[in-house]
């Protein structure tokens, strides 16, 4: 009895180092599973250690983890858990609940189960009563209890108190009360070490995780270091790059399985313009940290936005594969931004989703199968914008009804650089073409809007110069939120152009478009979609929100901003620019109408096969008149 110990001396041996959850995990912890089994090992995923060690800090007490799927994110809160009853001295308890009851026995077998088994200082004080470790509650030696539920069972939630409690899943529950009850229960423990964790990849809009996220003191962002240049960034999808990306409207050429099986895709650095391989991506994510996105000197609730490509268990070319395969359905898109991005359906880039979804799935087919013509008979003028690439021309021709309803008809894409003459002869040839109405008549574009902003501008005015006659105008935006809708400027003697351009007042036409796109039913400012227009289209037509903000003389202003960054919208660009053309114009309908029943009946009299001299004549005699109108007007 001489040697037996007394409390206070047990207590003094028991008060060993307390390494952070990273160190604890390496000493400790052994994966059974997963794809890296054996000894943990933090180079593995170097973000994820960031993450475990912030609950070690006293004063935090809340942690969110927003995440991708593949991130290693349950296995390093385990190990907080692990640390916690390997550390722990009196009755102390967890509370882990997941999604469903299947979710516990896998949790539970494969990784909590395990760990207490496989980790020499857990399994020394496992209890050798069977009863004691079961999926549902884990009892240790010491008196730490770890019981496992699912969102919808009463009896887990419903017992006692818990000092540290666990939401895995969290989007994926099934009762959101049950999980705020599962919260009230560290409410005992507010000033003696209560740990409340979340964790899950976001899903609905307001999903309990992003909800969470947004009621954090301070989000943490990782940042990644280059190897070759050593600039730091936050990665995002934007630098993500794969062969065929850049020669084509959306990458629709690329192959998403070449991809995926090669390892064709790259990350870029945005300082240096480096390739990341996946090797270079674990390499400057290993040299990585995570940063607060404004610094809080003692925050209660932390919270860490970890998406997949942070992940060395995904591969680069898997994500850019994954995009490329969900790219035209927008559920599919949906899942892509909460399993890979780890972003909430109700974040920048998802509301731009709901938008062009509901504008995607109104898509129909106006004609009938194999029919020749695209232009339906309410249909009475044609317009088309033209935006200049450094690697193409993009053309979009839409057609106009009364009341500025609108079709479109055609996106035509010309290959090639706008600084050689054959990429010009291509798209004359095409805004040239003739175009078949429902009515049996032809059509031409009636007038032209080519975008002069950009690098080819000389180009551009050498294309304007000789064709102005023809009402092809050169456009430029204005974003000034007072410009009207079109505006003439005249070249000055000193300015090089010699061409007049039309400023086209963005605001004023994006907010017009964007009540069109309210429109439910056919009539004024209605949209209609054709059946074959990709989704990427409607993602570019609704990439930007309106934004109202006052001056620096207190005038409230409205802008147009992108909803994220690095967004496309080059489709929106283009209806902007046909619909200030055609509101240019000033189009009398009932002439416009009249002339092509007129056309109509002329051609169907006529033999079908014939060529029709009569239209042509009058279409040209038609557009000298426009001229000599267009020419008085530069003079008043
Ligand atoms: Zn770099």
């Amino acid at each position: 009895m001489i040697y037996a110990l007394r409390p206070a001396e047990i207590r003094i041996l028991k008060k060993r180092e307390q390494l952070p959850t990273s160190r604890w995990a390496e000493q400790n912890r052994v994966l059974r599973k997963g794809p890296k089994p054996g000894p943990w090992r933090n180079h593995r995923n170097p973000a994820m250690a960031g993450v475990m060690d912030a609950l070690c800090q006293p004063w935090v007490r809340v942690l969110v983890l927003m995440k991708g799927i593949q991130t290693g994110g349950s296995d390093g809160i385990y190990n907080f858990l692990g640390r916690e009853a390997d550390y722990s001295t009196g009755a102390d308890n967890a509370l882990v609940v997941l999604a469903d009851e299947k979710s516990v026995k896998k949790h539970a077998r494969k990784r909590i189960i395990p760990m207490i088994e496989d980790s020499a200082s857990l399994a020394a004080i496992k209890s050798p009563n069977p009863d004691d470790t079961t999926i549902y509650s884990i009892r240790l030696q010491t008196g730490f209890t770890i019981e496992i539920g699912w969102s919808t069972s009463q009896v887990s939630l419903a017992s006692d108190s818990y000092r540290i409690v666990i939401l895995d899943e969290l989007d994926k529950y099934k009762s959101i009360v049950n999980a705020k009850e599962a919260e009230g229960r560290t409410n005992t423990y507010e000033d003696l070490g209560k740990k409340l964790i979340k964790i899950s990849s976001p899903g609905e809009e307001d999903g309990p995780i992003s909800k969470a996220m947004e009621e954090c003191d301070v989000i943490h962002d990782y940042i990644a270091y280059c190897p070759d240049c050593g600039g730091g960034q936050i990665m995002t999808w934007d630098q993500f790059r794969w062969p065929g990306q850049q020669t084509l409207d959306g990458g629709t050429a690329a192959d998403p399985r070449a991809i995926r099986r090669d390892r064709l895709g790259w990350y870029q650095c945005e300082h240096c313009d480096s390739r990341w391989d996946d090797l270079k991506r674990n390499r400057a994510v290993a040299a990585g940290e995570w940063r607060p996105r404004t610094p809080v000197a003692r925050p209660y609730a932390v919270g860490f936005h970890f998406p997949s490509w942070l992940s060395p268990f995904v591969s680069i070319s898997t994500i850019i594969a994954e995009h490329l395969e969900a790219k035209d359905s927008p559920e599919a898109l949906r899942a892509w931004y909460n399993n890979r991005a780890g972003l909430p359906f109700s974040g920048v880039a998802a509301d731009e989703i709901t938008a062009a979804e509901e504008l995607f799935r109104r898509r129909y087919q106006w004609w009938p199968d194999g029919a020749p013509w695209r232009v339906p008979a309410r249909a009475c003028l044609l317009t088309a914008a033209v935006d200049i690439q450094d690697n193409r021309l993009e053309v979009k021709v839409m057609a106009w009804a009364r009341g500025f309803e609108n079709w479109t008809i055609s996106k035509h894409l010309i290959p090639g650089s706008p600084a050689e003459d054959a990429v010009w002869e291509q798209l004359d040839e095409y805004l040239l073409r003739d175009w078949l109405h429902e009515s049996g008549a032809r059509l031409r574009i009636a007038t032209v809007a080519v975008d002069t902003g950009g690098h080819h501008t000389q180009a551009a005015y050498r294309f304007l110069r000789c064709r102005l006659g023809r009402r092809v105008y050169g456009i430029k935006g204005a974003s000034d939120s007072d410009a009207p809708l079109c505006r003439w400027s005249m070249p000055s003697r000193k300015q090089r152009r010699q061409v007049p351009l039309l400023f086209v007042g963005t605001v004023a036409a994006k907010n017009d478009l964007h009540a069109w796109m309210k429109k439910e039913d056919p009539g004024p400012g209605f949209m209609h979609f054709p059946v074959d227009l990709p989704f990427e289209a409607f993602q570019q037509l609704c990439s930007e929100r309106p934004l109202d903000q006052r001056d620096k003389h207190g005038k409230k202003r409205r802008y147009w901003v992108k909803k994220s960054a690095g967004a496309r919208n080059e489709d929106l660009d283009l209806t902007v620019y046909n619909y200030a053309v055609v509101s240019y114009l000033n189009p009398n309908w009932d002439k416009l109408e009249a002339n092509l029943g007129a056309q109509a009946r002329a051609t169907l009299g006529e033999e079908e096969a014939a060529p029709q001299p009569s239209a042509a004549g009058r279409k040209r005699k038609a557009i000298r008149k426009r001229k000599t109108g267009y020419a008085s007007k530069l003079k008043g």
